[in-house]
C-alpha cells in the first residue's frame, strides 16, 4: 500500500515524497481513509508509530478547500485545533504539519506557555486554519479574544493520556464547551485507563477502535 493508495491529494504527496516518506506506517494506512470517510476515532498509539501524519495528513487534505491567499483574518478561522500536553511536543507536531502542508495555503501556528504570550497574539490574529496548543495557553488566548473556535470542524487530542495525567481535564472540558457540536473528534492515547475511555465518551460520537 502506497500514500496514493490511500487516495491522498498531490500537494501532499508531493511534501511526503520531499520528506522521504515511501510507504504508510501501519496507524497511517489504518488511521487516513477512516478520517477522509469522517469517522471520530479512538486509536492506541505510541510516539514512533507515525500517529503525527496519521491525523494530519487527513486533517489537511480535508481542509484544501478552504486554503485561500486571501491576507484577511477573516478568511483563515482555525478550522482544526490539535490539543497537546507540552510544549515540545506542541512545536514538533506544528514543524509536522507544516512540512505536510508546504505545498498548500494552509496555515498552522503553534501556542504553548511558559513564553510572553503577546509575541504570540499577532500571529493568532492574522487567521490560521490549523492551531496547535497547550491546553491552559489556549484558554488564556480565549480569555484575550484573540481567537475564537466557533468555526473548528476537527479535533484533535493527542497523548491524551498524558493529558489527563498532568491534569488538564478541567481545561479540556472548557475548550471542548466551546466547539461546534458538529465537528469530527480524534484521539490518541499511548494507554486506555477507565478515565480515557470516560473522556471518549465525553467527546467522540460512535468513535472507530484503532491499535497499533
Ligand atoms: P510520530 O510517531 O508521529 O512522532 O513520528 C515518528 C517519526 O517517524 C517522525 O520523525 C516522522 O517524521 C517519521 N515518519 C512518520 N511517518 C513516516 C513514514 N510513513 N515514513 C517514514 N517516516 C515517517
Amino acid at each position: 500500500i502506497s500514500f496514493a493508495d490511500l487516495k491522498l491529494a498531490p500537494e501532499l504527496l508531493r511534501a511526503l515524497t520531499e520528506s522521504g516518506y515511501t510507504t504508510p506506517t501501519p496507524i497511517q494506512a489504518q488511521a487516513i481513509p477512516l478520517v477522509l470517510e469522517n469517522n471520530d476515532l479512538m486509536a492506541g498509539a505510541q510516539t514512533g508509530t507515525g500517529k503525527t501524519a496519521a491525523f494530519a495528513l487527513p486533517m489537511l487534505q480535508k481542509l484544501l478547500p478552504h486554503a485561500s491567499s486571501s491576507t484577511s483574518p477573516a478568511r483563515h478561522p482555525v478550522r482544526a485545533l490539535i490539543l497537546v500536553p507540552t510544549r515540545e511536543l506542541a512545536i514538533q507536531v506544528e514543524e509536522s504539519v507544516k512540512a505536510y502542508a508546504k505545498h498548500t495555503k494552509l496555515r498552522s501556528l503553534v501556542v504553548f506557555g511558559g513564553v510572553d504570550i503577546k509575541t504570540q497574539t499577532p500571529h493568532l490574529k492574522s487567521g490560521v486554519e490549523v492551531l496547535v496548543a497547550t491546553p491552559g495557553r489556549l484558554l488564556d488566548h480565549l480569555e484575550q479574544k484573540s481567537v475564537q473556535l466557533n468555526q473548528v470542524q476537527m479535533l484533535v487530542l493527542d497523548e491524551a493520556d498524558r493529558m489527563l495525567d498532568m491534569g488538564f481535564m478541567p481545561d479540556l472540558k472548557r475548550i471542548l464547551a466551546l466547539l461546534p457540536r458538529t465537528r469530527q473528534s480524534l484521539m490518541f492515547s499511548a494507554t486506555f485507563s477507565d478515565e480515557i475511555k470516560k473522556l471518549s465518551q465525553d467527546f467522540l460520537i460512535y468513535p472507530t477502535l484503532i491499535e497499533v
